[in-house]
Parts: structure tokens; sequence; C-alpha cells
């Protein structure tokens, strides 16, 4: 039997072992698929462990940056990023992937709206933001406009655009959420805009915002927003686009699409997408 887990900490909430190990009964892998609770100085140990007992396995906070560290090859976006969130070990040769963006990629496309050749506005420069953004740049996105918070989280973005002048001829241009008239502007020329924040998952404080986005005004009929939030299922942001009759979709397949790529690069095998779907749907809090 092989071996795979999910590394990270707090990991006991995931719904990646169902998901895994679904898809290894699917696909006839003698497979199984577990958890393992650690924190970063823990994982050069926990590696030297995987290293000789495990085919591969996954990565979560806070874990993503220090497994960058410890693998003997990245990918271009995991090296970019520096965060990998999949290892493949090959008879002890282990190889970091990130497929975040791969997943987020492959979820707007299903979606009929692929990237390449298109503008984004991209709300976030988190983990998940700057996944999205090295992947759309690395398949071919026209322009990325990427909003930023804080004035550390534009340096960040800032990083990634440097490093990522190597790879890719996308334009990618970074701004503040203020004054407003930036953020109007570039979702009003932009093909898809997508919250990469936690803006929307909180719905019930009682303080803060729960959308970036302050109207509807803001949006366009031709545009395609994507809220990567999957908890709840319609945000605020994307109860305003579709009550006014914009395309828009929550961030479920891209959460089934990271780890069907995940299951990709260690099997080979496509994840049964459908049943995959239902499971996670009959588990997520209503
Ligand atoms: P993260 O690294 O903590 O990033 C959070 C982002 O939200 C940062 O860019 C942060 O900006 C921004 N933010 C927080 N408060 C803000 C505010 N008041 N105004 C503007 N921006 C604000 O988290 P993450 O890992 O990227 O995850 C972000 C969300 O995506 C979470 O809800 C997570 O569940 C979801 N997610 C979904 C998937 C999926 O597969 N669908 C995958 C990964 C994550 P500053 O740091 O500048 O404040």
């Amino acid at each position: 039997m092989e071996n795979y887990y999910l590394v990270g900490s707090p990991v006991g909430h995931s719904l990646s072992p169902a998901m895994m190990n679904l898809s290894f009964a699917h696909a006839g892998i003698d497979a199984r698929y577990g958890l393992i609770d650690a924190v970063e100085h823990d994982l050069p140990a926990v590696v030297d462990r995987l290293r000789k007992d495990a085919s591969g396995w996954n990565v979560t906070m806070p874990d993503k940056h220090a497994m960058s560290l410890l693998c003997d090859e990245l990918s271009p976006a995991a090296r970019i990023g520096g965060s990998v969130n999949t290892v493949k070990n090959d008879n002890g040769h282990l190889t970091g992937h990130t497929t975040d963006g791969t997943g987020f990629m492959n979820a707007v496309r299903e979606a009929g709206f692929p990237v390449p050749g298109k503008k984004l506005t991209l709300l976030g420069s988190g983990g998940a933001a700057g996944a999205i953004l090295i992947q759309a740049a690395l398949d071919g996105a026209s322009e990325i406009s990427v909003f930023c918070n804080r004035p550390s989280s534009r340096e960040h973005v800032h990083a990634i655009r440097e490093k990522l002048r190597e790879y890719s001829e996308t334009q990618i241009r970074i701004f503040g959420y203020q004054p407003e008239d930036s953020l109007r502007e570039e979702i009003q020329s932009s093909d898809i805009l997508i919250n990469a924040t936690n803006i929307g998952m909180n719905t019930g404080r009682s303080s803060g915002p729960v959308c970036l986005i302050p109207d509807a005004s803001f949006l366009h009929p031709q545009l395609f927003v994507y809220d990567i939030i999957y908890h709840p299922a319609k945000t605020p942001l994307i109860c305003m686009a579709e009550e006014n009759g914009i395309r828009a979709e929550g961030g479920l397949s891209m959460l089934i699409g990271q780890g069907a790529e995940s299951f990709r690069i260690w099997t080979g095998c496509q994840m049964p997408l459908p049943e995959v779907r239902s499971l996670l749907l009959s588990k997520l809090p209503q």
C-alpha cells in the first residue's frame, strides 16, 4: 500500500482525506491518505521519515514555504512563489509543486473563461492570490491588476513581479484600494475579477467589510467574477454579481481543481470530479 499525507497545522478540519481517499478507491489504487500535524520546526524530521515512507504529500499552512526549502527540485511556479503544496517522492528525490494556481486556471477554464490573452483584476496578495498571479502570468494572461491592502503586501507582489519577468510578458500593475477610481477603471477594462482575499468569508462578523467592491456599478455585464472562498458558497460579492446578471462562481471548483492537480502529479490519473464534488458538498456546512 502507498502512503500519502497532508502536512500542516491544524489539519483536523481538512476535506483532503475524503477527496483523495475517494479518488484512490475510484482509480483502483491501493493507497491511503492521512494527516500529519506539524509546524515548521518539525518539518526536517517529518520529511526525513516521509522520504522513506510516502509516495507524496500535500502541504498546508503554516508549512508551505518551509517545505519549499526541503525539496530537491521545484516546479517554476513553486520556485517563483517560494511555496509548495504538493510533493512527489520518486525513490527519495522530492519534487515540490504548487497547485492552487493550476486549480484556479482549470476552474475558470471549465466555467468558459480561459485566462490566456485576458485581463484580470486580482484582489489580494496572500498565499492564494500569489499562486493565482504566478500561474496566470505563466499561462499568458495579457494584464493583471493586483489590489493590495497593506504596504508590505504591495512589496511582496512587487517581488513576485520581478521574479516573473524571466518567464512571462504579462503586464502586472499594483494598486491600493484607495482612491476607488483605480479599482473601478481596472475592473471596467477586465475580463475576469477574482476575489482572493478572505473578505466575504466571515459574513457573520459585526465589523469590517464583507465585500471589497463598493457597489455593482463597479462591475460590467461581460465580466466573469470568481470568488475563491468556498464557504459560504455565495459570498456577498457573488450575490452582488448575480443580482445584476453577471456570471459568478465560488471557490469550490478551485479547491477540487488543486486537489485534482496533486492527484494527477502523483498518479497520472484523473480525479473523478463529479463524485468528489458531491462528496465535498455533503461535507461542507450548509
Ligand atoms: P492569506 O494568505 O491570509 O491572505 C489573505 C488576503 O486577504 C491578504 O491579501 C490580505 O491582505 C487580504 N485582506 C485581509 N483583510 C483585508 C481587508 N480588510 N481589506 C483588503 N484585503 C484584506 O490567506 P489565503 O491563504 O491567501 O486565503 C485567502 C482566502 O482564500 C481564504 O478565505 C481561504 O479560505 C481561500 N482559499 C481558497 C482556496 C480554494 O481552493 N478555493 C485555496 C486557498 C485559499 P493584507 O495581508 O495586505 O492585509
